[in-house]
């Protein structure tokens, strides 16, 4: 790992590509790492692809190896809890210790404090938003999702992915599924063939002012 990185306020790429003008979408991965990780990593490097993780805290300290390494290949790293409770329906200061304490968990590894929560089940509210908005993240929604924890099946989820991605698109699945992971190499080749640039999240608003701590979002720009 190499010195420490600024924590970026609006975690804006140097030099990306402009997803106002490519059609872009961003494959998302919650709830890992897992024993799969490692081969969507082989996977997402063989196709030149980058794409954001919402790791659980102590998953990411258990196999921290898949975190630095996805870290290092440009994947977005951001905070999916510690313990993976909806948010929604506990205390605040609760809500503060999961979100802060995996932050620290990921930042002892990567070197860089996250900027993007994932809420676990989605289970987000002002109150929330607003104590996210505290710890300097945003809150990272989707609107394509395979629902691939309940279908354990590749050919379905690249599917589901492919029928409803648009421009713009957050595509939420879980790296914690072989199912999952089996179905990504034809969801990329085949999102490539219609002309879609694959980015992370922070690429994807890189061009409308970026990701703002606090507030929510649920696509980007199409
Ligand atoms: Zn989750």
């Amino acid at each position: 790992m190499g010195s420490l990185v600024a924590p970026a306020h609006a975690a804006v790429p140097e030099r990306g590509p402009d997803c106002l003008v490519s059609r872009c979408v961003a494959l998302t991965f919650d709830d890992g790492p897992s024993p799969y990780t490692a081969t969507l990593l082989t996977t997402l490097e063989r196709q030149h692809v980058k794409v954001t993780f919402y790791v659980i805290g102590p998953h990411a300290l258990a196999r921290a190896q898949d975190v630095k390494r996805a870290f290092r290949d440009g994947d977005t790293i951001g905070d999916h809890t510690v313990h993976h409770p909806k948010l929604t329906k506990i205390s605040s200061a609760h809500v503060r210790y999961e979100l802060d304490t995996a932050a620290r968990q990921i930042a002892s590894i990567t070197r860089q404090r996250p900027t993007e929560l994932r809420p676990p089940f989605g289970a987000e509210n002002a109150r929330v938003r607003a104590l996210a908005g505290r710890l300097g993240l945003s809150v990272v929604m989707w609107n394509v999702t395979p629902r691939d924890w309940k279908h354990h099946n590749a050919a379905l989820v690249e599917k589901r992915v492919l029928d409803k991605v648009r421009p713009g698109a957050i595509v939420d699945m879980h790296d914690t599924y072989r199912s999952t992971i089996a179905a990504v190499p034809d969801i990329v080749a085949t999102l490539k063939k219609r002309g879609y640039t694959l980015v992370t999240v922070p690429q994807l608003f890189a061009q409308t002012g970026g990701l703002k701590a606090g507030e929510a979002y649920f696509h980007g720009p199409s």
